[in-house]
């Protein structure tokens, strides 16, 4: 038994090994310890191998899915061993004492799972594949639950923020790339051509061509390739649901980096969950297919305004009309997750109630259909979705004909064909539904024959059906001549067969083994016809999900008083009485009021100076617009009173140092990487948030930094942009930088206690209440006092020596500085221009080269 173990754990690799042995899936080894580890199950021994017990453990297999689940959380992955013949099997083959064959059936791997209970119904899950083809990174994208597949390309650069926005539990890598993020799987690296990866697509989908799904390129196929080849290995062979691939235009989404996404906390909070995250205040979709479909859609906002108007639309439909949306939402509570059975089904992992679930989820659709078919001035996105909801009739009808209402997650057992939908099995389980009544009369016969009032007829799964009577009427059924057979001897009974007995069971086992086959025929028929429609079944999965959506963004909506932002492509920014939809939430757990705000940002006033005090507000204000900004091109209304939203096609969000030492280097150092990436990459259309950049280092370079940050922000990437700060200081580049403003949070001494009004007011701040935050916090009063006294003498020193800023005034503004050295290097390019380089001497080449490189140390 060992080598058979050995050789498929060599198979498994770093899998952990699940052996089938009888009810039990044992590990052995390695795996026993770290899985009796996770699960927190006894480490036992069997055996010895090379001398040493064998350490084991096991779960049952009626349970296994709970611990699958556990050890997949845990980060394993892991191969199950299934015997792949009965013991009469292998006796047959190979003698008495012959080992039963077991084979790996499938990886369970956490991109890979289809069973409910492993997944969460409101999270897609995503195994992704990389790969670098001639410098671009191919990226391709599944959510096997569903089958929806993408494909896209980016920089190398760009990986990082492509990868964030996917979320994949998953991720394979051809082995030895450098580029391969940290804990990705490493597969060969032939899995990973272009011409194989478009092969494999074109096997999938039966079609000569890709051109019917659009356009892909070398590196989008190449990851197509190393992701099929992978879910053909995890799956043996098996290959799960996969829809045409979709290729994502990188400029279709607004984009977002990873520090963006992480700060605005999009779908998991600071604290690591969904609680405190944007989705969780959004989120009300009735279907765990809706929900996904949301999380998908705020972690990639649309920047087509036709298209993000479109969902508007619809959003405002449902808004409009309670009755219908409240009606709507109720249907599709009820609806079962159409997209997931169907997963499972074309996975080969679906059960009789699965295919329930896709009988009663498309039903439902049809009669969505028709109700909202019957109503006047429809949304265009509607009535591009409506289509989607039928065409299942025929399936559905058979669905209904063939399946019992709610049919079993076992199929081993039979029993969800209905009735009437195949006589020969109707008959059959006549015949077995006779016997069993025959085997009713039995018992009182024999109680009659006998006299033993006591006496039972009994089934179990060693004996079969058998007759028991207490131990001391046995006697007389013991006699040869009883017409009683004797089986078994136990503690208070005694067991008995009996000719007529075995017939009837007989009959029963017969009938029932056929009606078994011809179900489990039924089955398979009846999927075959779900998997020939997968492609129709998953579009109305998709179109229930999308309107579900929307409604969910309407109920939002009405609940919290929002409104259907105007969308425009110009540079401006237009929002007035704007909210927190997050920080608003829990301020109303707490009985507060959140103070609504205006931003006003255009061409000629792009950037704001945001000062105030700490605990102010500036933050929230910050975050609050690039959250509506972010929600209105995700398509849903917004928190807000009246906004009008020039696209935006790149957000950047930035807090200062913070606590954020998880990365290993320092704080300072990670808000200068991430600023240096704003500063690259935004552009006109882009907008920044940056709340306290400098705030990691000393005063002082932490106020020149904020400075030039704030003028290249100003000068060079023109972006609309809000910046929070406490230098007082920065205040003076409203005199140098045109479209820059300068606005606080507003906050009131009264009776020497600090009051944060939250609210926003134009002009600079007029200080920094610092001290009075600190007491408002809790700092023991003689601190406080102490501190006072401490500023006193620092304030003096400022008005005699000019402060912190003085000498600022004289300096050249940034766009001049730029431009004078331009003009120097414009210098440099003439002259190179002119230079005719054959009719130089070695010698004057020479010189020449001194003169320049001369002139070049010389510039500014
Ligand atoms: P800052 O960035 O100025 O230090 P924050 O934005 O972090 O301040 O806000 C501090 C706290 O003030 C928040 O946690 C919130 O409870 C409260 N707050 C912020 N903005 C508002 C507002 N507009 N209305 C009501 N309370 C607010």
């Amino acid at each position: 038994m060992m080598a058979q173990y050995l050789a498929l754990k060599a198979e498994a690799g770093d899998c952990l090994l699940f052996y089938r042995m009888g009810d039990f899936f044992e590990l052995f080894f390695d795996d026993a310890r770290q899985a009796a580890q996770i699960l927190d199950i006894a480490l036992t021994s069997r055996g010895e191998h090379l001398g040493v017990p064998i350490p084991m453990c096991g779960v049952p297999v009626h349970s296994a899915e709970g611990y699958l689940a556990r050890l997949i959380k845990g980060g394993c992955r892991v191969a199950i061993a299934e015997q792949v013949e009965t013991p009469e099997e292998a006796k047959k083959r190979g003698g008495s004492k012959a080992l039963v064959a077991r084979d790996i059936v499938r990886f369970v791997t956490a991109g890979t799972l289809t069973e409910e209970a492993l997944l969460e119904p409101r999270r897609a899950n995503v195994l992704a594949a990389v790969c670098e083809v001639r410098g671009v990174v191919g990226i391709a994208a599944v959510d096997i639950s569903t089958g929806r597949m993408e494909l896209e390309e980016c920089a190398a650069d760009r990986l990082g923020a492509a990868l964030a926005r996917l979320g994949a539990s998953e991720t394979v890598t051809p082995e030895g790339w450098d580029g391969a993020p940290p804990e990705a799987i490493a597969r060969p690296g032939r899995d990973f051509s272009s011409d194989g990866g478009e092969a494999r697509l074109k096997a999938v989908h039966g079609v000569a061509t890709l051109d019917g799904f659009g356009m892909f390129t070398r590196a989008m196929l190449a990851a197509a390739g190393g992701l099929v080849a992978y879910l053909e290995h995890v799956g043996r062979g098996q290959l799960p649901l996969l829809l045409p691939p979709v290729a994502r235009a990188g400029d279709a989404h607004l984009a977002m980096d990873e520090a963006t996404r992480a700060s605005l906390e999009i779908l998991v909070s600071s604290q690591g969950g969904r609680r405190g995250s944007l989705v969780e205040a959004i989120d009300r979709c009735v279907t765990g297919a809706g929900a996904r479909q949301l999380a998908d859609d705020l972690s990639a906002p649309l920047t087509d305004a036709a298209q993000i108007e479109a969902r508007h639309e619809l959003v405002e439909w449902l808004h409009g009309d309670p009755l219908l949306r409240a009606d709507l939402r109720a249907v599709l509570r009820a609806l079962p997750d159409v997209g997931r059975a169907l997963g499972r089904v074309v996975a080969g992992r679906g059960s009789p109630r699965d295919l329930g679930q896709l009988r009663d989820g498309l039903s439902e659709a049809r009669r969505i259909h028709d109700h909202l078919q019957g109503r006047k001035d429809r949304p265009a996105l509607l009535d591009a979705l409506l289509p989607r909801l039928t065409g299942h009739g025929a399936l559905t009808d058979l669905y209904s004909r063939a399946l019992v209402p709610s049919p079993p997650t076992e199929r081993a057992q039979g029993g969800f064909i209905a009735e009437g939908y195949d006589h020969a099995l109707d008959e059959l389980r006549q015949i077995s539904g006779d016997a069993r009544r025959a085997i009713a009369m039995l018992e009182a016969k024999y109680r009659d024959q006998t006299g033993i009032a006591a006496l039972k007829i009994r089934h179990n799964g060693v004996l079969g059906y058998f007759i028991e009577v207490p131990a001391k009427h046995a006697d007389a059924l013991m006699a040869s001549d009883s017409g009683f057979a004797h089986r078994q001897t136990m503690a208070g009974a005694v067991r008995f067969n009996a000719v007529a007995l075995h017939q009837e069971a007989s009959r029963i086992a017969e009938a029932g083994g056929h009606a078994l086959a011809a179900e489990e025929a039924h089955f398979e028929e009846l999927t075959a016809l779900a998997v020939k429609a997968r492609h129709a079944i998953a579009a109305t999965a998709e179109a229930l999900a999308r309107i579900d959506v929307a409604a969910g963004q309407a109920e939002r909506a009405a609940e919290g008083g929002w409104t259907r932002p105007a969308i425009t492509t110009d540079t401006v920014l237009e929002i007035e009485g704007g909210r927190h939809p997050v920080v608003e939430a829990a301020l109303a757990a707490k009985g507060e009021r959140f103070v609504a705000n205006d931003c006003h940002l255009s061409q000629t006033d792009r950037l704001w100076l945001v000062g105030g005090p700490n605990m102010g507000g500036k933050s929230t204000f910050l975050r609050q617009n690039a959250l509506i900004v972010l929600l209105a091109q995700a398509g849903g209304f917004i928190p807000a009173a009246r906004a009008t939203i020039g696209l935006v096609d790149r957000l950047f969000s930035r807090v200062g140092a913070s606590d954020n030492l998880a990365r290993g280097r320092s704080t300072f150092m990670v808000e200068m990487v991430e600023t240096a990436a704003i500063l690259a990459q935004a552009g006109e259309k882009s907008f920044v948030i940056l709340d306290e950049v400098g705030r990691g280092t000393s005063t002082y370079d932490g106020l020149a930094l904020a400075w030039a940050v704030v003028e290249a922000v100003h000068g060079v990437n023109r972006c609309r942009c809000l910046f929070a700060t406490h230098y007082h200081e920065l205040s003076r580049l409203a005199e140098s930088c045109d479209a820059l403003s300068l606005h606080h949070v507003r906050a009131r001494e009264w009776q020497g206690d600090l009051v944060l009004l939250h609210e926003l007011a134009e002009g600079p701040a007029d200080r920094s209440y610092g001290l009075a935050v600190a007491k408002l916090a809790g700092v023991p009063a003689p601190v406080v006092a102490r501190a006072k006294a401490v500023l006193e003498r620092l304030e003096k020193g400022r008005a005699e020596t000019g402060g912190l800023a003085a000498g600022l005034g004289d300096l050249p503004l940034f766009a001049a500085a730029l431009e004078q050295r331009e003009e120097a290097v414009d210098h440099l390019r003439e002259k190179l221009g002119a230079l005719d380089v054959d009719a130089l001497s070695p010698r004057e080449a020479l010189d020449l080269l001194y003169e320049l490189k001369r002139e070049a140390g010389n510039l500014p």
